[in-house]
């Protein structure tokens, strides 16, 4: 049975943020439409073979788009052709399911019931998976939080992003600090067993006094799980226009790096295992969903926007509610694009989602890959980036400086490499292109 990790976008938030890129709307009056298409989406992967359930007519869109991606591949049709033998005769089995957006929590309880009976009816799920909901502070109750286990969802991933009031109204984010602190009281009094609270770092404004103080509110709760994240300027955004016309002051590089720095130590101080980048987790409580995509295996995606990875193919749904639902309407399929992978885009993923993680870049798979060894091909780039420490463990303090370290055929980042990941991925990717 193949095993793939599912993501399904819900395209509806209550307003913009300013920093935010994801695509969703305001308009929740097409709710009642996206989730018509997106039970017709679930069903239509749930038909063997996939395409075959829904009308011919979109193929050849799909076809066209394959010969401006592929790569000058010829073969008929391979996205149909892999489709096809992925899928075997006992279907997908799944190993997580993610609500992710947009603003899921602003779906009613019985609205996750019926996603999650529609998947189950077709997809095998093991009685324990994973199902992560993503929720905003200020579209959580007290009684809305209770139901959400009802509804099947065991891991709740909580956008609180700052307990400062000043950072959150400049992200323009819904809520307040003491609607974030309520939230989370309301999820645990509703023994959701798993929570993970995301926070951000690098708001223009922000102090190193402030992030840290969001810090150690965030250990208050001791959540299972804890990500932090730079704040990023996204083009088109409000913020990346506010920049722009010098309204307001990008926070300095190196107060960002303190930031980080300075976050992480909390963070690993007070327990939390530092397993990706970005991400810190209790013993037993990493993210399975989430470790899918940075193993670069199969997930699939759907909704509006939603990206899906399958047997070196990627494809994309239409980021549009109407015309995803139009679409789904007359059996046709809302892929946007579809590509299958070079293998220098393939180098390039398991060099950039290698990196991201403690365990670093696994160098054995790397050979067996690309039948290529990886020092052989990055000799001169690794030396140029200061050479391997062989004694230091990934994402721990490197005592000559290094920024790489090689344990047991896997190159991983050391503290000082966590700070320079861009760059390095850069170097050792123009060595092995
Ligand atoms: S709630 Fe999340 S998805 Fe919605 S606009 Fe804000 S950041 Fe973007």
């Amino acid at each position: 049975m193949r095993n793939v990790a599912l993501y399904i976008h819900v395209p509806f938030c209550r307003h913009k943020c300013t920093y935010c890129d994801f695509y969703s709307i305001t308009d929740t009056s097409m709710l009642p439409h996206y989730m018509a298409a997106l039970l017709k989406e679930i069903e239509g992967y749930q038909q063997k073979p996939p395409f075959d359930g829904f009308s011919s007519s979109s193929l050849p869109e799909i076809r066209q788009q394959q010969q401006v991606f592929n790569d000058g591949e010829t073969a008929a049709s391979p996205f149909l052709a892999a489709f096809q033998t992925m899928l075997p005769d006992d279907g997908f089995s799944l190993s997580s399911i993610y609500f992710g957006g947009g603003t899921p929590s602003l779906l009613s309880h019985e609205q996750i019931f019926t996603i999650l009976r529609f998947i189950r009816q077709g997809f095998y799920a093991p009685q324990d998976i994973e199902i992560t909901l993503e929720a905003n502070p200020g579209t959580l109750s007290e009684p809305s939080a209770a139901l959400l286990l009802n509804a099947g969802i065991n891991r709740l991933s909580l956008g609180v992003q700052s307990f400062d009031n000043r950072d959150l109204s400049m992200l323009s984010r819904i809520h307040d600090a003491r609607q974030a602190a309520e939230s989370i009281h309301y999820l645990q009094r509703a023994n959701i067993p798993n929570i993970s609270i995301d926070l951000i770092y690098a708001v223009p404004c922000q102090t190193l006094d402030s992030w840290q103080q969001t810090v150690t509110q965030t250990l208050q709760f001791k959540p299972q799980h804890i990500s932090m994240y730079g704040l990023t300027y996204e083009p088109g955004t409000a913020l990346a226009r506010a920049v722009e016309l010098k309204q307001i002051k990008k926070c300095d590089e190196e107060l960002e790096r303190e930031m980080y720095l300075c976050g992480s130590e909390m963070l690993t101080a007070a327990g939390y295992e530092h397993y990706e980048i970005s991400n810190f987790a209790l013993p037993g409580y990493r993210s399975r969903h989430n470790q899918k995509y940075w193993d670069g295996t199969a997930y699939l995606g759907l909704g509006p926007s939603a990206h899906s990875h399958f047997n070196h193919f990627r494809w994309r749904n239409i980021d549009d509610v109407h015309a995803y639902h139009q679409r789904l309407n007359k059996d046709e399929w809302p892929v946007a694009e579809t590509e299958k992978l070079t293998t220098t885009q393939m180098k390039a993923e398991a060099i950039l989602l290698g990196l991201r993680r403690k365990e670093g870049l696994d160098l054995q798979m790397w050979r067996q890959i690309f039948t290529k060894d990886f020092y052989e091909l990055t000799g001169s780039a690794l030396e140029s980036l200061g050479g391997i420490d062989l004694d230091t463990s990934p994402f721990q303090p490197s005592q000559n400086g290094k920024l790489l370290t090689g344990i047991n055929h896997h190159l991983a980042l050391t503290r000082q490499g966590l700070l320079l990941y861009d760059y390095i991925c850069r170097e050792l990717y123009a060595a092995v292109a």
